[in-house]
């Protein structure tokens, strides 16, 4: 059992009501754990603990917070094991895949720590050379920071160490689906030398915990990722007060398969792509759209590979855990409904995996349907389940038009082995990061973000720093 607590001016906290949420394994149905339930008065706490703490930590050099952050990367890579453990209870993932997001976490720490000491300024002579204008960048203030629960560790960690990094202090608040590794992901920076107050963490629901994050006058920057209908509410809720706001959102990305592409390594590529945490990405394959020419042999190469990927709880040797929760299958499953009511082919899964072993789970096949169209939800919304939808283009002004009919512009991917036609789509298609031959936008240097109702601001690479800091010119007479 994982009991955490929050962490609120460096220290242990419970709900002052005692309430407390329960956590269920999403392959077995048995209790992980409990964490206390937070509201707003928490929140309002954590925030003043880190109001309290920010003048100190914005003067403290990039050095020495680099210190900490360094120190707690060390420290998460201790206990990646453990914290694997936990994320894959708490939310089903394959073990293996748990494991590769806290190391991945540790090493987001290390980067954001040397990120820090980069925030360089300008010196510049003025026309008439009587005065100098020097431009510097400053932290912003507090920083709320409201992550989803599909990477609960990883999406934190891009937020916790940019913002330390960049001298803000900070109240976490992960997702009340999957808090327990991330509590213990914060509990390390605290163990790590940050002061106390820095980084606080609150428990409970966004409702309570995370509109008090968002209202209150304290917070002076929202980070939030999640859903878009979630950011449209937050960025209300922000605006009387005008605070800086960063919102990764939704997506739906489109997979292109060009006639000169190399089928067959994009056929591994979307299949991995789309089946990946059982389709729990924001950057997951969300509509394919392949020239005429490749249907065949990509269609027999995806099916072949999707249905040796291996379903089952995320403890043992697999490649799909249970979604994340009964809500998550029965969206799949109305997907798959609609689309196929309206005259989709179903090319492999659609059903639950059949056995004792899964009856208690969130269990759900991979899913291939081919002959879909723009008028199945599958195709509009984002479905976060483990469903690759397939139709066909016939040109590439076809392929872009297509790809670009969605309200998301998160991720787009491509596949071709043509220089004109790659620089084509890299321009055209509508989305803050595009993969060309590549199923994969992330990379700690470069920035992460959406177009149109995915959102704006960008995470990673020193754009991510960007996020926690103000700029500032000080004009010096002479
Ligand atoms: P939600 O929007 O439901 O929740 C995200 C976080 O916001 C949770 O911590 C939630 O708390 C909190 N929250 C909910 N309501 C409020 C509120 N009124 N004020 C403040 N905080 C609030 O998203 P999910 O957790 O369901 O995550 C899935 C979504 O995230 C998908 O749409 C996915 O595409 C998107 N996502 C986007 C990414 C990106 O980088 N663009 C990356 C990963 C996911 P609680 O749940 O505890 O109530």
């Amino acid at each position: 059992m994982y009991n955490p607590m929050m962490i609120i001016d460096g220290r242990p906290v419970l709900a002052s009501d005692g309430s407390v949420h329960k956590i269920l394994n999403p392959a077995t149905g048995e209790l992980v754990g409990e964490v206390p339930s937070g509201g707003r008065q928490e929140a309002h706490q954590a925030l003043t603990a880190a109001s309290r703490a920010f003048p100190a930590w914005a003067a403290t050099s990039p050095g020495k917070r680099a210190d900490v952050l360094h120190q707690a990367a060390s420290l998460v890579r201790e206990l990646a094991d453990e914290m694997a453990v936990m994320l894959t209870l708490e939310i089903g993932k394959p073990l293996r895949a748990s494991r590769r997001e806290v190391l991945g976490s540790a090493d987001v720490l290390d980067y954001f720590a040397e990120e820090g000491k980069r925030a360089f300024g300008e010196w510049t002579i003025s026309g008439a050379g009587k005065s100098r204008s020097l431009v510097i960048r400053q932290p912003i203030g507090v920083a709320a920071l409201i992550s989803p629960w599909n990477y609960p560790v990883d999406l934190l960690s891009w937020k916790v160490g940019a913002a330390l990094a960049a001298g803000c202090t900070a109240v976490a608040k992960p997702s009340s689906m999957a808090p327990i590794a991330a509590s213990a992901f914060i509990e390390a920076i605290n163990r790590s030398g940050a002061p106390p107050g820095v980084i606080n963490l609150v428990l409970g629901p966004g409702s309570t915990a995370g509109a008090e994050l968002v209202e209150s006058p304290l917070s002076q920057k929202i980070s939030f990722t999640g859903e878009s209908a979630t950011g449209r509410w937050i960025m209300a809720a922000a605006a009387p007060r005008l605070k800086r706001l960063s919102l990764e959102l939704g997506g739906s990305a489109p997979f292109i398969v060009c006639a000169d592409a190399d089928v067959k390594s994009a056929a591994e590529a979307c299949v991995q792509r789309a089946f990946n945490n059982a389709g729990q990405i924001c950057i997951s394959v969300n509509r394919v759209y392949l020239h005429h020419d490749v249907e065949e042999e990509f269609m027999e190469l995806a099916i072949q590979r999707a249905g040796r990927l291996r379903v089952g709880s995320g403890m043992e040797d697999v490649d799909l855990g249970p979604l994340a929760s009964e809500e998550q299958r029965k969206r799949t499953r109305e997907h798959i409904e609609d689309a196929l009511s309206r005259g989709a082919r179903l090319r492999l899964g659609g059903s639950e995996p059949e056995g004792e072993q899964y009856s208690r789970g969130h269990f759900f096949l991979p899913t291939i349907l081919d002959r879909v169209d723009h008028s199945m939800r599958v195709m509009r919304e984002e479905t976060f389940g483990p469903v690759m939808p397939v139709m066909t283009f016939k040109n590439l002004e076809e392929a872009v038009r297509l790809a670009n009919q969605t309200e998301y512009g998160l991720a787009a991917y491509a596949y071709t082995n043509s220089l004109d036609a790659a620089v084509y789509l890299a321009e055209r298609l509508e989305s803050g990061g595009v993969g060309i031959n590549s199923n994969n936008v992330v990379d700690l240097q470069a920035p992460f973000g959406g177009w149109k109702q995915s959102g704006f601001g960008r995470e990673l690479s020193h754009h991510g720093l960007e996020g926690y800091l103000e700029l500032k010119h000080v004009k010096i007479g002479l």
